[in-house]
């Protein structure tokens, strides 16, 4: 069967936060054959010309579910279709959706069978399922609660954190840190803290010269970003 059409964008009109730069402008892929939301890496997102993050599924989650359809005889018709009798009637099975042949019957494509008229009989219990032609033991992504999912919760917008990491000469506490002039730190020290803790600088508007210390969780996704004012006394600004 070919899975060319299988997956589609679903309604561009429903957006949803994308994986890359998490603004709501993400259009995911929906499997047309069960209706199901494909996991929430694959998809486009509509800021084009900012963030063009696109992922389009691969194969190996190109999975069908097929089930038994019982049959008496099976003729091969044509290249494109098998013809079989069953219940004393003949029905056609086109090749595409048919997966295998045993002797008793063939798995056919559920989809197909739920969504052609008059179908043969088949068996809801008696299930098979098939990646790129071959069977696999259980499916991988379709139907199965396991599918990996990505983490989900919201994240700060990667390309603004990049902004962050640079500016360091305009940055008031690690210039205080470098000048201090009863214990100044050692420049690869500092340096060593601004890599390993991901240290950024406000480089413009009314906080610039502010330093910036990221949240980054276990899935190293950007959580937060604290920002923090200190003055050339390396203590904090009051709110304002
Ligand atoms: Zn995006």
């Amino acid at each position: 069967m070919t899975n060319e059409y299988r997956y589609k964008l679903q309604n561009s009109s429903k957006k949803n936060r994308c994986p890359e730069c998490n603004n709501k402008t993400f259009v995911r892929y929906i499997d047309t054959n069960t209706g199901d939301l494909l996991p929430e890496q694959y998809g486009r997102c509509d800021r084009e010309s900012k963030c063009s993050y696109f992922v389009a599924p691969p194969a190996e989650i190109q999975e069908t579910k097929c089930l038994f359809v019982p049959f008496d005889k099976l003729n091969d018709y044509s290249n494109k279709a098998f013809q079989i009798k069953a219940d004393g009637k003949i029905f056609f099975l086109p090749k595409a959706m048919t997966f295998e042949v045993i002797e008793t019957g063939c798995y056919v494509s559920e989809w197909y069978l739920n969504n052609t008229d008059k179908p043969p009989h088949f068996l809801d219990n008696d299930y098979r399922f098939y990646l790129r032609g071959e069977r696999i033991d259980k499916p991988r992504y379709l139907n199965n609660k396991d599918r990996p999912l990505r983490h989900t919760a919201a994240c700060f917008p990667v390309d603004v954190f990049k902004q962050t990491l640079q500016g360091y000469d305009k940055n008031v506490f690690i210039q205080n840190l470098l000048s201090h002039i009863s214990f100044p730190f050692e420049i690869k020290d500092i340096e060593t803290v601004i890599s390993q803790y991901y240290l950024g600088t406000v480089c413009n508007g009314y906080r610039a010269g502010a330093i910036t210390f990221p949240f980054i969780d276990k899935y190293e996704k950007i959580r937060a970003v604290q920002v923090k004012q200190f003055d050339s006394t390396n203590h904090t600004w009051k709110i304002r």
